[in-house]
């Protein structure tokens, strides 16, 4: 038998081509053959023409999803992460500024009440978002001048607990100047016993704060790898903007904040709209990375990339929290969308971002060997620490809210423009809104999945992304479709008990 006869199943031209919408489940991929260890596996990858990930995994920019704490969680892990905008631009551009002004093992969101603030409100703290200080600041924010600080030993035997923090906070407190690093910081949390330690600088206003609790869980971490940091050292982050007339403001606020890359959000991105925001963006900043979309097709692809764009977003009615496809009657498959776009964009040399209906990490590998060059994940990093939004608890299970940006909830705060739909007075819903359950920190669930992927890579037999790209331009790259009978066999079956811990 020849070599040639010996390969069976579909090299992806043959089994995308066939009129049939193929979602990540649908396909499973053949094994190549392995000669290198998974710790050899390098996913090093571009998610935009000028920038690399070392794990090409982001987060999304929806408002349940990615505000500065993801951002930064993300850029620590090798990821990046991309703000979302259903904000004001003040607000979105000071959440650029926060991830860009990081420092590693440092507090990212610093917890500060005024003088006056009563009891109260940090038990309100401590049961949504499980604080248990308080900085006391004049101004009630980072950036005030520091007065004391409350912890819950200050507080517990308090019974009115209308009595006002300057009542009760610790007056002399251990303080480091301005630019201690977080090392010698960790010393001093150490040689004190200390709990916190804030950091303030010459005029005794607080910048950054260090705690023992961060250090010591930095034990129970994966470890993180290398950040994803700009020409300067900083961490990347992402952010996502419109194509409305006022979003010419936001994206000057958010280059001068810093920002590595900006997304074009919407659920349709071929259309007049982005070729004009692109054009204009390419005269005003251009040193600033665009990223397009999102689009399906080769031709939506096209056009865009002729256009300028550093960067596609590819996926339609694909996300978990999506209705378009239902609502609209437009999109695709997820896998074949992913082959089709990637046909035509890595020719032309501009990365793909697989982006929604990622569930598992099989699905990230899939995802890269049909072309993507980066995943994007909403539902994946919704419901863990560094999510916007406090935790609840819905029969027991505890829970975030996790929303599309097209549900009625998220554009009652003004996302509307990604759907086009204040063109009319009739709102209508591309998306829902629900919550999902605790994942934990995105500082584990990452390592976890780029280590999971590596291991897809090495059973592949491909060692990194552009051997997986020729592997599959060539053909060698093998497939077929599962039915349905195979999907449940590919699962866990038969068991009458079973609990599924991932990592
Ligand atoms: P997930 O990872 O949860 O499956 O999908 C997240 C992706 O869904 C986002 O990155 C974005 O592209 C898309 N998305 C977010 N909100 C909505 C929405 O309300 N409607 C639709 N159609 N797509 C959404």
């Amino acid at each position: 038998m020849g070599s040639e006869q010996l390969y069976d199943g579909y090299s992806a031209t043959q089994l995308f081509g066939q009129g049939v919408s193929y979602t990540y489940d649908d396909v499973i991929m053949h094994p190549g053959h392995i000669c290198f260890g998974a710790h050899e596996v390098d996913l090093t990858s571009n998610v935009t023409k000028n920038i690399k990930l070392r794990v090409p995994i982001v987060s999304s920019p929806m408002d349940t999803v990615t505000e500065a704490e993801m951002a930064v969680a993300m850029a620590t892990v090798g990821g990046m992460g991309f703000i979302h905008y259903n904000c004001t631009i003040a607000e979105q551009a000071a959440m650029v500024a926060k991830v860009k002004a990081h420092s590693p093992g440092f507090v990212v969101n610093v917890a500060c009440m005024t003088p006056d603030t009563p009891v109260s409100a940090l038990d309100a703290l401590k049961s949504t978002k499980n604080f248990s200080s308080v900085c006391v600041t004049d101004t009630g924010a980072l950036g005030g001048k520091l007065l004391g600080i409350v912890t819950s030993r200050d507080i517990d035997f308090v019974s009115d607990r209308s009595t006002p923090l300057e009542e009760l906070m610790t007056r002399e407190v251990v303080t480091a100047p301005a630019g201690t690093s977080a090392k010698a910081a960790q010393e001093v949390l150490r040689a004190n016993k200390k709990g916190r330690l804030p950091i303030v600088n010459a005029a005794g206003e607080l910048v950054a704060l260090a705690t023992r609790a961060a250090f010591v869980g930095e034990r129970f971490l994966p470890p993180q790898g290398a950040p994803s940091l700009d020409g300067q050292g900083r961490l990347r982050c992402g952010a996502a903007t419109g194509t409305r007339e006022g979003d010419k403001e936001r994206i000057a606020a958010l280059v001068a904040a810093g920002v590595d890359a900006v997304i074009l959000d919407s659920s349709q991105g071929d259309s007049t709209y982005q070729l004009q925001m692109l054009a204009y963006i390419k005269q005003q900043h251009p040193a600033l990375d665009v990223v397009c979309g999102n689009v399906v097709t080769g031709a939506q692809a096209r056009r865009l990339i002729e256009a300028g764009a550093d960067g596609l977003r590819v996926g339609m009615g694909s996300g978990s929290i999506c209705t378009t496809q239902e609502v609209c009657a437009v999109g695709r498959g997820q896998a074949t969308a992913v082959y089709q776009v990637s046909r035509v964009a890595n020719q032309l040399g501009v990365p793909i971002i697989a982006d929604g209906g990622i569930q598992n990490s099989g699905h990230i590998c899939k995802a890269l060997a049909l072309g993507a060059s980066a995943v994007m994940c909403g539902s994946m990093f919704a419901g863990t620490t560094e999510a916007p939004g406090d935790y609840f608890y819905i029969n027991g299970q505890r829970v975030k809210k996790y929303r599309g940006m097209g549900s009625l909830d998220a554009m009652a705060k003004g996302s509307e423009a990604r759907y086009l739909s204040d063109t009319q007075n009739l709102k209508i819903a591309q998306g829902v809104s629900g919550t999902v359950k605790d994942k934990g920190s995105v500082r584990k669930t990452v390592p976890y999945l780029a280590q999971a992927v590596r291991q897809g890579f090495q059973d592949l037999g491909v060692q990194d992304v552009p051997q997986a790209r020729k592997a599959l331009a060539g053909g060698s790259m093998r497939m077929e479709c599962r039915t349905g009978a195979a999907q449940a066999e590919g699962g866990v079956h038969d068991l009458l008990t079973y609990e599924k811990t991932p990592w």
